[in-house]
């Protein structure tokens, strides 16, 4: 064990973790941009949104004038134009993505809905900054920037429009409803397309300015899908539509609207071209939603890691101020200084909630930064992207880099994309997923912990509006659904496999540095996923069926939920890490640092623990449950009990034994029968995968005990006397 961690476990926590200590953890202490973009959307987020909500703004899903007002101040603080390029009137340099979780978080950790309806702008913009031609780029970011110089400019504001009213977009985003056909094609000219649109929750529709709207050609003169751009003043029908009556977000706007307009063919995004009288888009709807897709749900992952961190402080000052006032509890008395904390349950599930939001926020950063990385690199890629050799050849090249053995590779464009892009691949839907799916399930957690309370509108931190916010955050751009659906194809890539083998032999290294992180639990949890998924992809079921394939949901699915908590777990190790390296550089960290490593090494090991429990649990249901038992024909299940230490059990279940003797009676007197050679895992071939499930149980040693003590450090921590922002 290192000395520093060892130093450490004699100290606790001393207070909230402050920005110094998120700004390393997150990697953005060598970023002052960042760090003002930060605290100027939090005096937005903890002022003029706080204040919205704690005055009710919540009660109508109406788009009142005083929700309105926050536009404004998003262009003021700068939350507007994080998206922009500092030429179209933006402030940050290069890539954009933790820029934009780092917003996300602020203004979700006070209302997600607020969050929503500053990044629905973006998502309406991003068709266009990911795949729009330069001129469609110029023309709608330009509009779209605020101009401080200028007060009296009012950017203009977009929607993106892509699910459709039942039956057609939903999580199918191919069974598109809304056409587009040409109205007119004036000979030598730019031709005039008819675009009909029908949406149904779409955010920012009560005052959105232009739309980027998903379409199939309805014409055999266009060819497949696109994306077009609609502008309110375009002739037809721009109706914004009728409310969405939601119980979540209400400080976004969200409607049900109906276009019916014409627009000039150069409105597609990306531009088109004419192939035989035909107008072929450049880009079909499907190329450019996942392009946007892949950046925007990182940060909706994050708006739920906000609420679980944001959680912390308000649950702490109701436990511990739950006992005062009364007669029982005379100040100085354990009663009144700790309250609800002196009950260990309450303490250990705050704790929990915490390990949940610090690993889910470092799985959203991660994967914020892997974006940041991967612009560059796929702005820089040569036209043809992998130069005439298949996908699969660039797979086996970068493999062989990884492995060493093609060094030159280093400085090519193509192989390090293929490298990024196979983890961010996989980081995108990951968080999507468990940051928002155990999040809310987590935020219940929290939610519980305030007692009645918490489920009130006077809930300090508003936890009870972040607990149902949160299932939109699972549920908008694609739900749970679609990202085990992505994940499922995207974590058997054998360049993302490469990698991930790379990963726990790390973490190996790591568990022997730094064992009371858990990392040892992690690093065999991830042994025993990757053994699961590789004996999947192998093995029939008891019918002979595959097992691993894309409509066997039963089986993708929760291997793929398995990964999530495997990769946010090495994430927050990962920060860790990387906060014990660089804090003792921050003067301002000193004294406080070792008492904050020891308390974050806890937090770690109480996630990994859980992680691998899950871990375990789904992978031992997967390996297990598609097998058929062979005594259950002929001996009944208690059959199996001749190989377990039957007096152990006897003494827990008096007469336990003798049912379970019966049976191995009849199998001594039979020879041949398969329970001679000991219990299921045997005749099933899975001895190798018993042997790694009792190595991970064994790894959670020590857990207990750090929950234990992070627990306790909950009851000494300091806090402030009250919240930053209204309740
Ligand atoms: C407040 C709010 C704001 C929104 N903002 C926008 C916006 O700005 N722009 C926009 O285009 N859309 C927006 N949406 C729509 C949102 O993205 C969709 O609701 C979401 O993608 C799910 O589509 P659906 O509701 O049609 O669900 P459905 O397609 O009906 O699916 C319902 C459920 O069925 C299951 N399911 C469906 N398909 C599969 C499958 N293939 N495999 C396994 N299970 C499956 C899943 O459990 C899924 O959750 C918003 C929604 C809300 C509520």
């Amino acid at each position: 064990m290192s000395t520093a961690v060892a130093e450490a476990k004699a100290e606790y926590l001393r207070a909230l973790p402050g920005d110094d200590v998120r700004q390393i953890l997150w990697r953005f202490a060598d970023r002052f941009d960042l760090q003002l973009l930060v605290q100027s959307v939090r005096a937005v987020a903890r002022g003029p949104v706080a204040r919205l909500v704690a005055a009710g703004a919540r009660n109508t899903h109406e788009w009142t004038p005083e929700k309105d007002s926050l536009l404004k101040a998003f262009d003021e603080s700068g939350v507007t134009g994080v998206f922009m390029e500092p030429a179209q009137g933006g402030f940050i340099e290069g890539p954009k993505n933790l820029a934009l979780a780092l917003t996300a978080f602020e203004l979700a950790w006070v209302d997600a809905g607020a969050a929503t309806g500053s990044l629905a702008g973006c998502l309406a913009l991003s068709p266009i900054h990911e795949r729009g031609t330069p001129e469609q780029r110029d023309y709608y970011m330009a509009r779209c920037a605020p101009d401080p110089a200028n007060p009296d400019h009012k950017p203009w504001r977009g929607a993106f429009c892509l699910t459709e009213p039942i039956p057609y977009v939903g999580v199918e985003t191919g069974l598109l409803g809304g056409k587009v056909r040409i109205a007119d094609w004036p000979e030598g000219g730019e031709p005039v397309l008819h675009v009909e649109k029908r949406g149904r929750f779409i955010t920012n529709s009560g005052f959105a300015n232009f739309v980027t709207a998903a379409v199939e050609s309805d014409d055999p003169r266009i060819k497949g899908t696109c994306m077009v751009i609609l502008e309110e003043a375009d002739p037809g029908v721009f109706d914004r539509g009728t409310p969405t009556r939601k119980l979540v977000h209400q400080l976004s706007s969200t409607r049900d609207p109906i276009f019916n307009l014409k627009v000039p063919a150069s409105r597609i995004v990306g531009g088109y071209s004419i192939v035989d009288g035909v107008i072929v888009p450049k880009y079909s709807h499907g190329e450019i939603i996942e392009a946007v897709f892949r950046r925007t749900r990182v940060t909706v992952a994050i708006m739920t890691s906000a609420k679980l961190l944001s959680a912390i402080e308000p649950v702490i000052r109701y436990h511990r101020s739950r006992f005062r006032g009364g007669t029982i509890a005379s100040p100085g008395s354990p009663r009144y200084e700790l309250g609800l904390q002196l009950k260990e349950d309450a303490v250990h599930r705050l704790v929990d909630v915490w390990a949940a939001g610090e690993a889910s926020a470092s799985l959203g950063f991660a994967a914020a930064r892997v974006f940041d990385q991967l612009d560059p690199l796929e702005r820089a890629l040569p036209a043809g992207a992998f130069r005439g050799k298949s996908r699969r050849q660039v797979e086996k090249e970068a493999i062989a880099f990884l492995h060493g053995q093609r060094p030159e590779l280093s400085e090519d464009p193509v192989i390090q994309y293929a490298i990024l892009d196979s983890v961010a691949n996989v980081l995108c839907p990951a968080c999507k997923l468990w940051n928002t799916g155990h999040g809310a399930q987590m935020m219940r957690e929290a939610v519980s912990l305030m007692g009645g309370y918490g489920i009130t509108e006077d809930c300090p931190g508003f936890l009870g509006h972040k607990w149902m916010d949160a299932q939109l955050e699972a549920t908008y751009e694609g739900p749970e659904a679609v990202q085990r659906r992505q994940l499922s194809v995207t974590m058997t890539s054998e360049l993302f496999l490469a990698q991930f083998r790379d990963w726990i032999r790390d973490m190996r290294s790591i568990a022997n540095e730094r064992p009371g992180t858990g990392a040892c639990a992690l690093a065999s949890a991830m042994q025993m996923w990757l053994w699961t998924l590789q004996h999947l992809l192998k093995t029939t079921d008891a019918d002979g069926q595959k097992l691993y394939q894309g409509a066997r949901q039963g089986v993708t699915f929760p291997l793929a939920d398995a990964l999530c908590w495997l990769l946010a777990s090495r994430s927050q190790i990962l920060d860790l890490l990387e906060l014990e390296k660089q804090g003792p550089a921050n003067p301002a960290l000193a004294e406080a640092l070792p008492g904050l490593v020891a308390f974050f090494t806890d937090l770690c090991h109480v996630e990994t623990a859980r992680a691998a429990g899950e871990v375990g649990r789904i992978c031992s249901s997967l390996v297990f449950g598609y097998n058929r038992h062979p005594a259950w024909d002929t001996e009944g299940c208690a059959a199996c009990y001749q190989s377990q230490d039957l007096e152990a059990m006897e003494s827990l279940i008096p007469g336990i034994a003798s049912v379970a003797r019966g049976y191995a009676d009849v199998i001594e007197a039979d020879g041949s029968h398969p329970l001679k050679a000991g219990p299921c895992v045997r005749f099933a071939g899975l001895d190798q995968f018993a042997r790694l499930r009792v190595r991970l149980d064994g790894c959670l040693t020590g857990s207990g005990l750090a929950h234990d003590r992070a627990a306790e450090a909950l009851t000494k921590v300091m806090i402030p006397e009250a919240l930053d922002y209204p309740a």
